[in-house]
């Protein structure tokens, strides 16, 4: 389990990585092609296919499915140049971005005695309607045997959320990802009787002055961030769009953090970091503990 530069979380863990959503924006997917295992000859290929099973070996191959088992090395073969011949590595992403289950990973929180902020499959959508429910079974199993922590879940499919039935427990805190006045909807899917949030994250339109339509009380956390990398097509929020988020926030009372990317817009006067969980001692108006701004 890593620890973290997203900045409302103390450690990501992917025991789950790969996404068939496709978004433009996606900064995981980069990462997952370049850290892939590849230039493997075909004995490799074949040893890998046998201990690492492909779960729908009858879809296409750009929705092929894998599953690591807990015993297997996470180890893949590259060509090295320099040696002019192939060496055993470390593959982060054995199966670059295509759906995988890392079994050897689940046992990640329960190495860790102190509690964190983990936040789960930063490099996946888990909830993905392509996610089998066995994989989402293992993965809880796994949270629930470590409740030292507090465990997030994000997804772009909220409605699986209820589809699967998963845990009201208070640690578990599970949101949806808007971008766009299209993704508005996923709002109304969260679960009823959980923690949920939601990550507004990369900003890429204005979502209205009027975002009380859309951001009902029960929802207890807001994360606002600005795009970041060098896409050609990268938008910059205005400044309004997201004090009107902030606005709508204040005047029902959710707490809001900003990310990094936002503070050349903001500023740094204007930062917010404030955590559902942190509240001020003696705070009768549900004042937040702010974090150190960047
Ligand atoms: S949902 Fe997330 S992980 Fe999947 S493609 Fe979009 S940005 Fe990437």
């Amino acid at each position: 389990m890593k620890k973290t530069k997203i900045e409302w979380c103390d450690s990501t863990w992917n025991p789950v990585t790969g996404c068939l959503h496709g978004c433009n924006y996606c900064y995981a997917r980069t990462i997952a092609n370049r850290f892939k295992g590849c230039d493997v000859p075909s004995t490799y290929w074949q040893y890998h296919q046998a201990i690492w099973k492909r779960v729908n070996p009858e879809s296409s191959s750009d929705k092929a499915m894998f599953e690591v088992d807990a015993g297997s090395p996470p180890v893949n073969v590259r060509f090295d140049p320099k040696a002019q011949k192939y060496v055993i590595t470390t593959a982060p992403y054995p199966w670059g971005f295509q759906p995988t289950l890392r079994r050897d990973k689940l046992s990640e929180p329960a190495e860790i005695k102190k509690p964190r902020t983990i936040f789960v499959c930063s490099m996946a959508d888990l909830f993905g309607s392509w996610v089998p429910d066995s994989w989402l079974s293992e993965v809880f199993a796994a949270c629930e045997k470590s409740p030292q922590h507090r465990y997030m879940f994000l997804t772009k499919n909220p409605q699986r959320y209820t589809g699967y039935g998963v845990p009201a427990a208070g640690n578990m805190w599970y949101g949806t990802s808007i971008t766009k006045t299209a993704d508005i909807g996923r709002v109304n899917k969260l679960p009823a009787l959980c923690h949920t949030f939601l990550s507004i994250e990369p900003l890429l339109d204005d979502l209205g002055a009027d975002s009380r339509n859309f951001l009902p009380e029960r929802v207890d956390w807001v994360i606002i961030g600005a795009e970041t990398g060098n896409r050609s097509d990268k938008v910059i929020p205005e400044k309004k769009w997201i004090t009107d988020i902030v606005c709508c926030c204040r005047n029902i009372k959710i707490p809001v953090f900003m990310k990094d990317s936002l503070l050349p817009i903001v500023g740094g006067e204007n930062m917010l970091r404030e955590f559902p969980w942190e509240i001020k001692k003696g705070s009768e108006t549900n004042e937040y503990i702010q974090r150190a701004q960047p």
